[in-house]
């Protein structure tokens, strides 16, 4: 008898060659243990009946040392999983000429043929069976036929008990290791859910610390675009949005004014009340320049104590009209610092698209223009850039 494993995986042709060699390994386990059954049930039924030396010696061969033969050939071959099935093939061929050679006792025939097509199905599946099935029962009744050997079903209760045995072994072997790959599945099954979970949680980690990157990198870009003491933008924000603003107001056909102001007699203020105290004053202006900013207007600090206000979509007459209200405000302002209360005036000069240019850099130029003709007039006043009165003004 061969009782085999019901392992867990078939190693059908092509899968895995490792896979494939631990399972003709714990084939083999079985196969070897169990020939040693069939041995015994063989014995038990050819004893006394008087034969001889070469049946002895063929059954010794088949069930003692075949089955370590064809295994060591198996594992050896370039396909293990195919080569176990050609195992299985042989060994139905084999049994079933015994059994018919025997006169289809049968108990023994019955086990033989059962513990084959098990196994057959277990590891290959319906065709392999059916094939295993052909092969045991074909060359050996076509050799009973040829032979003219008489059918012998009977077997004697010790053969019939060995085979009841031996194929009651087989089927707890089956069942056990069927149990067995249940259980692995479902372990195997657990442990995927459990990975599948930790990775999902990997995932979510994940995209929090890359939305945390987004936000850090917003804030960085942000941060690159501010004056660190006013907080508004910074002459390199200015610079790569003019050129956008300017040509957005172009393309839908609306004005644009651009605004410097510049804070008279500032160095006084750092020179009497010292250059904290400038700090505030810088802030509170800048803070009044904020909080009239409409959305859309951009707010930068130009330079030292120079601010620019870049206010697009606002024609010249209301930019001059703002920037009147806000240097008042300004004006009126005072600002404690500590013991001391600072007061302080802003000169504005103001420049506008399309009026007076339509590139950037002459805007600039222009708004400076009139800023300096604010300061020359006497300072804390809003100058709109004239052409007719810069020709022979220049800056100090
Ligand atoms: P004007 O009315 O002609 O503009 O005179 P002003 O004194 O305001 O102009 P000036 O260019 O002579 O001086 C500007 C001063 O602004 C000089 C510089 O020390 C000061 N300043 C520039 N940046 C800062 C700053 O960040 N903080 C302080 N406290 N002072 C600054
Ligand atoms: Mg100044
Ligand atoms: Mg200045």
């Amino acid at each position: 008898m061969r009782p085999e494993p019901a392992l867990s995986n078939a190693a059908p042709a092509g899968s895995a060659p490792g896979h494939a060699l631990g399972l003709l390994r714990m084939i083999h386990r079985i196969r070897a243990s169990g020939s040693v059954m069939g041995l015994l049930m063989l014995a038990s039924h050819l004893h006394g009946a008087g034969h001889g030396a070469l049946v002895w010696t063929l059954l010794a061969l088949h069930f003692l040392l075949y089955p370590h033969l064809v295994h060591a050939w198996a594992i050896r071959s370039a396909n293990p999983g195919r080569a176990g099935l050609h195992i299985f093939l042989l060994d139905a061929a084999l049994l079933g000429l015994w059994s018919a050679w025997l006169g289809y006792p049968l108990w023994i025939s019955f086990t033989f043929f059962l513990c084959n097509v098990v196994s057959v199905m277990l590891y290959h599946g319906l065709r392999g069976t059916l094939l295993a099935a052909a092969l045991f029962i074909v060359p050996g009744t076509a050799w009973l036929q040829l032979s003219g050997a008489p059918l012998n079903p009977h077997t004697s209760a010790l053969t019939t008990g060995l085979s009841m045995v031996g194929l009651t072994v087989f089927l707890l072997l089956v069942s056990r290791m069927t149990l067995q790959r249940n259980v692995k599945l479902r372990e195997t099954r657990e442990a995927l859910r459990h990975s599948k979970h930790a990775l999902h949680g990997a995932n979510d980690a994940l995209r929090l610390q890359l939305a945390e990157i987004h936000i850090l990198q917003a804030r960085l870009s942000e941060q690159a675009n501010r004056d660190p003491l006013t907080g508004l933008y910074n002459r390199r924000y200015l610079d790569s949005t003019l050129e956008r603003e300017l040509a957005r107001c172009q393309r839908e056909d609306q004005p644009l004014s651009l605004m410097l102001i510049d804070l008279d007699h500032f160095k006084r203020i750092n020179d009497t009340a010292g250059h904290q105290a400038g700090d505030e004053v810088l802030r509170q202006l800048a803070d009044l320049l904020a909080s009239h900013a409409r959305l859309g207007d951009v707010a930068c600090r130009y330079g030292g104590e120079e601010f620019l206000l870049l206010l697009p979509g606002m024609p010249l007459e209301v930019a001059q009209e703002r920037a009147e209200r806000w240097r008042q405000d300004f004006a009126a302002t005072t600002i404690a610092f500590g013991e001391l209360t600072l007061r302080a005036t802003l000169s504005v000069g103001i420049a506008g698209y399309p009026v007076h240019g339509s590139q950037a850099p002459l805007l600039i130029r222009n708004a400076d223009h009139a800023l300096y003709r604010a300061k020359a007039e006497g300072r804390n006043r809003v100058v709109v850039y004239d052409p007719q009165r810069t020709v022979a003004e220049n800056r100090p």
